[in-house]
């Protein structure tokens, strides 16, 4: 495992700082190891000073939106984590039918005031927990529509602090997936809809109702925890695949196979980031096993935890 990062190598840069902050609480998992450093830039000219830092001395650093699709392992993250939490970064403005906002925003907020607006468009992701970021950088959506499609415009950052401005075409959003893996974004421009505020309450409404029907929302998870193989691997997708498989309900320690959703892997209180990580290896294996699909996670892992289950181990 690498040495802990010492803060002395950012002190001067005067961004504000945490040293050995456990990430547990800022995840939806709630469990997980201490960042070295957690940062809080109050301006992209500080986000830029401290990723030309990290990437001039080699020290790793992560950003770290709403945690809803974050599992952080239990030896933490040896590095710098960046949250986006200063109000630069969580304003919401609206130039004509476009809405700016702040990478480190709230996706829920910014869904109903943009409904409230008269603006169309992002109410297909109620319900999902995220950051704007962290909804851009997982092109987070579902069945009625994903983040991607309502893109005009991104700021971007590279790991090595220059920032760029990137139009809707020089960016790929795949299922949950987009073509810019290392940097940030710092904001997004939406280009929406108009359409009746009332209509878009409605829909929101409507969508809760049925991802609150659907799925685990009060248990804590990371949401899907696997993404749906290609449809030249399988036609099914993974909760169907682990169904079949018999595997809804399987636990291990603290963390179960949602009975609910068998693509959620929920985590009772007491139980650790181990223990889910077990749950996704055996889950993996069982699968393969029983389908002839190796499934690949959704949920991003932070620290040293292979996934990759091995053949003899997790007997149960
Ligand atoms: C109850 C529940 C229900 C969910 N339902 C859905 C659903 O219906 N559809 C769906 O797609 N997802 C769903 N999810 C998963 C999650 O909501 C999404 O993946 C969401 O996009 C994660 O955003 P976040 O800000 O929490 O990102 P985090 O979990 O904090 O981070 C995820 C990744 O995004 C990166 N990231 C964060 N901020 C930035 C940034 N500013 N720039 C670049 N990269 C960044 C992180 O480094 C990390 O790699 C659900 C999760 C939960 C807990």
């Amino acid at each position: 495992m690498r040495p802990r990062i010492d803060p002395v190598v950012i002190e001067d840069l005067g961004v504000r700082y945490e040293a050995d902050v456990p990430l547990g609480p800022l995840t939806w998992y709630g469990v997980g190891g201490p960042a070295d450093i957690l940062a809080h830039p109050s301006s992209d000219r500080e986000m830029g000073a401290l990723a030309s830092r990290c990437f001039e001395a080699g020290i790793p650093w992560y950003v770290l939106g709403s945690g809803a699709n974050l599992l952080v392992a239990e030896e933490g993250v040896r590095g710098v984590v960046v949250k986006l939490n200063d109000d630069s970064f969580t304003r919401i403005q609206r130039f004509s039918q476009c809405v700016t906002v702040g990478a480190g925003a709230d996706l829920a907020k910014l869904v109903i005031e943009t409904g409230k607006m008269g603006l169309g468009g992002l109410e297909v992701l109620a319900g999902i927990p995220a950051s704007v970021g962290g909804a851009l950088r997982m092109n987070c959506g579902g069945k009625y529509g994903e983040i991607g499609p309502s893109v005009h415009s991104l700021s971007y950052m590279s790991d090595s602090g220059d920032i760029f401005t990137l139009k809707r075409d020089q960016v790929e959003f795949g299922y949950r997936s987009c073509s810019i893996k290392a940097g940030l974004f710092l904001s997004a421009t939406f280009e929406l809809s108009e359409d009746d505020p009332e209509v878009l309450r409605q829909r929101i409404l409507d969508i809760f109702a049925y991802k609150k029907k659907t799925q685990p929302l009060a248990s804590a998870s990371a949401g899907c925890a696997f993404k749906n193989p290609p449809t030249e691997v399988s036609d099914k997708g993974a909760g169907q695949l682990i169904d079949e498989a018999g595997l809804k309900g399987l636990t291990v320690g603290g963390a179960q196979v949602s009975p609910v959703h068998a693509n959620f892997i929920t985590l009772a209180s007491g139980g650790g980031a181990n223990d889910v990580i077990r749950l996704i290896r055996l889950v993996k294996k069982r699968v393969q096993e029983h389908c002839g699909v190796m499934l690949a996670e959704e949920v991003v892992i932070w620290g040293n935890a292979p996934i990759t289950p091995k053949i003899e181990e997790e007997k149960n």
